[in-house]
């Protein structure tokens, strides 16, 4: 394979990463090569946190390092092993079946290839990724980034026609991911299960000294720990819950030791406001809906927990970094929720509108996204589009907006339209919003995955020149059925 000479591309060179963990780790190999491979999208704001310089991003050079043609300069590529538990139950051992380590930069980022071909950890898969799948994942990797969501970022995606089989033949892409980190609940799971208990030191240890210095200093480091991820995890789901993101496969393998966003599957922005809506045509039981998302993150990091009890020992130690969310989630959800509505700050009032609000959003399903940026919008001055004509019941909902008036009003210069503009988006990947850029793909035209990239990428801005982005979903969003396959 070749090696590329580069003084502008990334150099992957950083000592003391992931790799030095050992060869229990992970399983080094060549990414497959990607026959004939095309762009599909870039991100220029993720190339900018790589330091990677604009011109080389356009060069062949970097076409063929990001489809797994070529090596950027100090790779040793890795597929990671981890196991984890799946739709509640134990799956044993997985890993990275279809994703590759390339290294990691100066700057303390790690690339991370998905769709690059077999690995040891393939199990019944073909380690490819579809052009459909990849293009969700890139698109709504820096979706939520631009939302000031955690998440794992995209740096680009290139596409290849080599056939890929799933319920029908599609065509082969791959996704450049970046991230600090890209260990999972399920790392830990992998050699605390496994009986593999210095390993599971070597990786918490290495997890802390990495990503949580902090801990070191606590009496027990490695509850300290527990408690650190369950807080980010708590901050992560509440912002989850505020925009109306469905992850869809809360697994504990997809859950990030640094509380990013990871994996992007069968995700979906709610439409109409389900609490009960689940995203994965897969998930039978409903066991990742969207109200169930924050228990099932506490479930998640209960197996955690569990996973560092060798590390941890004391169980009252580990319940009281658990029980931490208990506190934190409603917190953060609350500080969300009264940003939504333009507090600062959470209060009883607060606290009454949110839950009035969403009884009544739930009983008419009415539009998440564009409910709340009405709100915002009407509370800045523009009444163009009341937020009334959204609801049936307008008896209901001029009460309500009564009560949230009364509140401002109480409020003065404490209230805050502006902070209403900068939390509530006008405009998310919807599902039939990613649809429109896949099948605009599939012919070969990838203006719309850049385009739709440009607008997430400003969720807050208003777009007047992609209004109907801003707008409801057409009848046929309801009929788009996301499953686990990709
Ligand atoms: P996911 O549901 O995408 O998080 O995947 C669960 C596990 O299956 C992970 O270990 C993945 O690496 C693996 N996997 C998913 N799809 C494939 C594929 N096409 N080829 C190989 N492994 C896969
Ligand atoms: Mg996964």
């Amino acid at each position: 394979m070749n090696l590329l000479a580069t003084s502008s591309g990334p150099v992957l060179a950083r000592p003391g990463g992931f790799a030095n963990l050992g060869p229990a780790f992970y399983t080094e190999l060549l990414p497959t090569p990607l026959p004939d491979p095309y762009w599909v999208g870039t991100s220029a704001s993720s190339a900018r946190l790589l330091g990677i310089d604009a011109g080389w991003m356009a060069r062949d050079d970097a076409l063929q390092a990001f489809s797994g043609n070529a090596l950027l300069p100090g790779s040793r590529p890795l597929a990671s092993v981890y196991s984890g538990h799946q739709f509640g139950a134990w799956a044993g051992q997985l890993g990275d079946g279809r994703a590759l380590l390339l290294g990691e930069t100066a700057q303390g980022q790690e690339i991370q290839l998905k769709g690059s071909g077999l690995t040891p950890y393939s199990r019944m898969g073909d380690g490819r990724a579809v052009l459909r799948s990849s293009i969700r994942e890139f698109l709504c990797s820096e979706a939520l980034h631009g939302l000031g969501i955690p998440t794992t970022r995209a740096l680009c995606m290139t596409g290849s026609d080599a056939p890929v089989q799933r319920e029908e033949t599609e065509t082969a892409a791959v996704v450049t991911r970046v991230a600090p980190s890209f260990i999972r609940f399920g790392h830990f799971e992998h050699f605390s299960y496994s009986g593999q208990h210095d390993e599971l030191k070597r990786l918490a240890d290495f997890v802390i000294d990495r990503h949580y210095p902090a801990c070191r200093a606590a009496v027990q480091p490695y509850a300290a720990l527990l408690e650190a991820v369950t807080r980010r995890t708590a901050t992560l789901i509440a912002q989850w819950q505020a925009v109306g993101f469905c992850h869809g496969v809360m697994n504990t393998d997809n859950m990030s030791i640094l509380g990013l966003t990871i994996d992007y599957g069968p995700f979906q922005f709610l439409d109409g406001f389900d609490p009960g809506h689940i995203c994965n045509h897969s998930d039978h039981q409903g066991r990742y809906a969207y109200q169930r998302q924050p228990g099932i993150a506490h479930w998640n990091l209960c197996a955690l927990g569990q996973a560092l009890m060798p590390l941890i020992q004391d169980s009252d130690a580990a319940l009281a970094a658990l029980d931490t969310y208990r506190r934190a989630f409603p917190e953060e959800l609350a500080a969300r929720m009264a940003a939504k509505l333009g507090f600062g700050q959470a209060c009883e009032g607060t606290g009454r509108l949110t839950d009035e609000l969403q009884a009544l959003m739930a009983r008419e399903r009415t539009d998440h996204t564009i409910f709340w940026r009405r709100l915002a919008r009407q509370a800045a001055g523009d009444g163009a589009e009341p937020v009334r004509d959204l609801f049936i019941d307008r008896a209901a909902i001029d009460a309500w907006l009564l009560q949230f008036e009364e509140l401002t009003a109480q409020h003065g210069r404490g209230h805050s339209p502006d902070l209403m503009l900068k939390t509530n988006p006008a405009i998310v990947l919807r599902n039939h919003l990613a649809e429109q850029a896949i099948a605009r793909a599939k012919l070969k035209d990838f203006s719309l995955v850049q385009d739709l990239l440009a607008a997430l990428e400003r969720p807050y801005d208003g777009h007047p020149a992609h209004a109907d982005w801003a707008g409801f979903p057409p009848d046929w969003a309801s009929h788009i059925q996301i499953s686990c396959s990709s």
